[in-house]
């Protein structure tokens, strides 16, 4: 199927943001004369225009494809974001409270994370009630940085957000001062983005680029695009991986990852890159809670990665273990698609901790994939 066919599957997600405005405040402005779907398979297949709420994520609406809503007022103001349903996951899996104290968001641009924590924050705690929480979102590409430092201020979460502009996140200090009181990390590194739908606008566009994955993916890997608008019209094709996976970017460059091998070789390169950076974030000093995501559905860059991150000699001594299902939000532990227990040793309670979606089942959703980790305690005195 192609792009424009594909997308006919799924529904525009649009979250609203709590720092901008109100799901009922959309309803009766953006929305106005929208008719209310009771499922979203009413919202997929409608052809007038209709609007869902979503019952995982709170303040997710999902829309009647084929309304260009980047033309609209709420969305030039930030009151709305266009964000897929299992992006919203993350910050909302992580749900950062005061006594969580700052947020790291590792790797940031565009924002949609970032501007999701900001609006959760500011919902569990508004403003005035001071004092407020820092967001350190980094990013280390420049000109992807340029575009987040722009979704923050759009979307009103400036004042609480410090960009780190062209920063490695590998190359920040854990036990730097600065940083004594980050309690919550989010970790959303670039993967093989074999979740994505292949639409033109979809809000986010995973780029593998950076030395850990160079020369494995050819010109594909990076955009030349002039703006990161224009990078975000990439697209990628995946045809059956037996034969070939094409990817596409912005300027409509292919590149062929011809065999299994090549492919292969291309995981081990990205989750080699995703593990390193996560064990990163565990070295946190006041960290407590982690997610670890991708828009990914190889294993070798979820589940894999989750089991050797709590193997690892870090998550050991400082007692690092997935979050389970029921100790997830609500709309999480509600989520019914879960990780391959087959790819987690058979732990049965890990793989219900872990969180997936696939395109093409249904829900309307992009592939994804997200883990929670929690430490408990002062373990970090502990020796392994
Ligand atoms: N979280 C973003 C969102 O929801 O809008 C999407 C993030 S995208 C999957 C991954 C980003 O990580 C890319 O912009 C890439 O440039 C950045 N990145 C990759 N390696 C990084 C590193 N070591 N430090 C900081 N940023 C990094």
């Amino acid at each position: 199927r192609d792009a424009a066919g594909e997308e006919a599957n799924y529904p525009r997600w649009v979250r609203v943001n709590a720092i901008k405005s109100s799901v009922e405040d959309q309803l009766e402005t953006t929305f106005a004369g929208y008719g209310r779907a009771e499922s979203i398979s009413e919202v997929i297949k409608s052809h007038k225009k209709h609007v869902f709420l979503d019952p995982h994520v709170p303040n997710l609406l999902a829309i009647t494809s084929g309304v260009d809503l980047s033309k609209t007022q709420a969305y030039a103001d930030g009151k709305i974001i266009l964000q897929d349903k299992a992006s919203c996951f993350p910050a909302y899996l992580l749900d950062p409270r005061a006594e969580d104290g700052d947020v790291v968001d590792a790797c940031a641009a565009p924002g949609n994370k970032t501007t999701h924590l900001a609006a959760i924050i500011h919902e569990h705690k508004p403003e005035f009630e001071a004092p407020a929480q820092t967001i350190y979102a980094f990013e280390k590409d420049s000109r992807r940085a340029g575009t987040l430092t722009k979704m923050v201020k759009v979307a009103g979460s400036h004042k609480t957000t410090r960009i780190g502009f062209g920063q490695d996140f590998l190359q920040v200090d854990p036990k730097a001062e600065q940083y004594a009181q980050v309690g919550a990390m989010l970790l959303d590194p670039s993967c093989s983005g074999s979740g994505i739908v292949g639409r033109d606008s979809m809000p986010e566009l995973h780029l593998p680029d950076g030395p850990e994955t160079k020369g494995k993916v050819g010109k594909a890997s990076k955009p030349k695009g002039k703006d990161e608008e224009a990078a975000t019209k990439g697209k990628r094709k995946h045809d059956n991986m037996e034969e070939k996976t094409v990817l596409i970017d912005d300027e409509g460059n292919e590149t062929v990852v011809k065999s299994e091998r090549d492919l292969e070789a291309r995981l081990e390169a990205l989750s080699g890159f995703q593990l390193t950076l996560l064990l990163h974030a565990f070295r946190f000093p006041a960290a407590k809670r982690v997610t670890y995501s991708t828009c990914s559905v190889h294993s070798q860059e979820n589940e894999t990665v989750v089991m050797k991150a709590i193997a690892s000699d870090v998550a050991k001594r400082r007692g690092w273990r997935v979050l389970r299902r029921d100790e997830q939000v609500r709309g999480m532990r509600e989520w019914p698609v879960r990780g391959l227990k087959e790819s987690c040793d058979g732990d049965e309670s890990i793989a219900e901790g872990c969180i997936r979606s696939y395109k093409d089942d249904g829900m309307g959703v992009m592939g994804f994939f997200v883990a929670g980790f929690i430490r408990e305690g002062d373990q970090d005195e502990k020796e392994v």
